[in-house]
């Protein structure tokens, strides 16, 4: 059994106000929890990185652990309901290929075109959810679902478990080595050490944005599916909110829209995020249902809201803008970003970026192991769009295939790490780099 702190302090529930999200009444609580988990590495968080990173390390020998809260893995690409890579599919490692080679066989992904021919390429999101877990499975990860991330157990900077809940209740998962997979570094966070959210300044992070799907209907069954009343009825197109819109399979679409200035970091804000999209979904669908006559009916929402941006870490080095656009070149470059800087404005909900057509584009650019390292932690790692980054810079490295070469040196350094018994950092980068490499990942610029 191990004590499970918690650095949680849970806050009571008060009569005395609440100013500022701060409560005036405070409980801490400890309870002992079993090991019942013990592993080489744990990755937590089972998004495109995670599971590049859990597959990465398998091969490599570790034993793994997969910690995932949904159903299925997948993360945004799958419960997201994003259903396209962007960026180059080529090149990005042996965990990547070996996705769209599965995706390939079920016929579920559009061929191949180099970036920036085409710039995504779109695949099926439900079939991305079997063949992700067919994957880990092949390769051995111990894959944990219905499993939340709730604490650390922390000694110095190294973390010795993470607590973790699912349907057993908590329980602990010890692992030599961790690997934050969460989008919003999490376990980071939870362990106290250092991240950061939004744009400097006032941390109001990319905007957010559902995803959710409509089937066509023969003219006769068209109708409009909001009853009168009960949201804001939206008469004009200027009036929509940034609203993309996509084939999806025959008879259907896919609708994405904007949904600014929540912060994925608060529960309260969250949950108001996930109010407004549903509402607002229904809205569009209502104008698109009733002003332009479109035979279309809700097919589902994506369960969850897409969060383009999280908290991210603080690492050892922080990625900037300014290094994108000097294709700066790193002795310790373990992952290549290609794509523009996708960074939506955040203020607004029309289609508005923060900055100019001509300013969002990059050369092919090198992200070292060192944005993946956490300032201060011992055998902690982090892979996607939680890296150590600026604002604009993740705007392009959060991508799906960026995130997937990531994941996949994460993989590999934190097997060395605990192979070797050392701090992830002390680990040689240029045997990481070696690695990825001989593993098909394509660095160069
Ligand atoms: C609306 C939208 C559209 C996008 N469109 C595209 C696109 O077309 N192409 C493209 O390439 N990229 C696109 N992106 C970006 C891309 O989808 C993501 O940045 C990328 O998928 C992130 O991968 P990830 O693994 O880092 O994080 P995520 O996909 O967010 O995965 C994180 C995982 O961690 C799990 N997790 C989180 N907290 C916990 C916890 N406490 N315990 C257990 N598990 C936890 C989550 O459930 C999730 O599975 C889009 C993003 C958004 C929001």
């Amino acid at each position: 059994m191990v004590s499970a702190s918690a650095a949680m302090l849970a806050s009571a529930a008060t009569s005395e106000g609440d100013e500022g999200g701060e409560s005036l009444h405070r409980v801490s609580w400890r309870r002992e929890v079993p090991v019942r988990y013990e592993a080489d590495v744990a990755v937590v968080g089972g998004g495109i990185a995670g599971v590049s990173a859990a597959c990465a390390a398998a091969k490599s020998g570790a034993k793994v652990v997969l910690v995932e809260r949904f159903a299925v893995t997948g993360g945004n690409c799958t419960v997201g309901g994003v259903g396209a890579f962007c960026g180059e599919t080529a090149g990005q490692g042996e965990v990547f290929d070996a996705i769209v080679a599965d995706l390939e066989k079920w016929h579920a992904i559009a061929p191949y075109k180099p970036y920036p021919k085409a710039d995504n390429r779109v695949f099926d999101h439900e079939i991305l959810a079997v063949v992700l877990q067919e994957l880990l499975l092949r390769r051995n990860v111990k894959l944990l679902l219905h499993t939340r991330f709730v604490d650390v157990c922390v000694d110095g900077g190294r973390i010795t478990e993470c607590i973790v809940c699912g349907k057993s209740g908590p329980e602990a998962l010890r692992a030599r080595q961790f690997v934050d997979c969460t989008g919003e570094a999490e376990v980071a966070r939870a362990a106290g050490f250092e991240t950061v959210k939004g744009r400097p300044g006032d941390h109001v992070q990319l905007p957010m944005s559902l995803m959710y799907f409509v089937r066509h209907v023969p003219e006769s069954k068209r109708r409009a599916q909001v009853p009168e009343g009960w949201f804001e009825a939206i008469r004009d197109k200027g009036d929509l909110p940034m609203t993309s819109v996509w084939p999806n399979g025959p008879g259907g679409n896919a609708l994405k829209i904007k949904i600014p200035l929540f912060d994925s970091t608060d529960t309260e804000s969250m949950t108001a995020a996930e109010i407004r999209a549903r509402r607002r979904m229904m809205e569009v669908l209502d104008y698109y249902q009733r002003v332009e006559k479109k035979p279309w009916l809700l097919d589902h929402a994506s369960p969850r809201i897409g969060i383009r941006e999280g908290q991210r870490v603080v690492g050892d080095y922080v990625l900037t803008i300014d290094d994108l656009r000097a294709a700066r070149r790193f002795d310790d470059a373990i992952a290549r970003g290609v794509y523009y800087l996708d960074a939506h404005k955040p203020d607004d909900d029309k289609r508005t970026y923060i900055l100019s057509p001509e300013q969002r584009r990059v050369p092919p650019y090198q992200i070292p192991l060192r944005c993946l390292l956490v300032r201060g932690a011992k055998n902690l790692m982090v892979a996607g769009r939680c890296l150590s980054a600026d604002q604009l810079a993740l705007s392009s490295a959060r991508v799906t295939t960026t995130c997937s070469m990531m994941g996949q040196a994460a993989g590999i350094a934190a097997n060395l790490a605990s192979r070797e018994r050392c701090d992830a950092r002390n680990v040689d980068p240029l045997s990481v780099r070696r690695e990825v490499e001989a593993r098909g990942a394509v660095l160069g610029c």
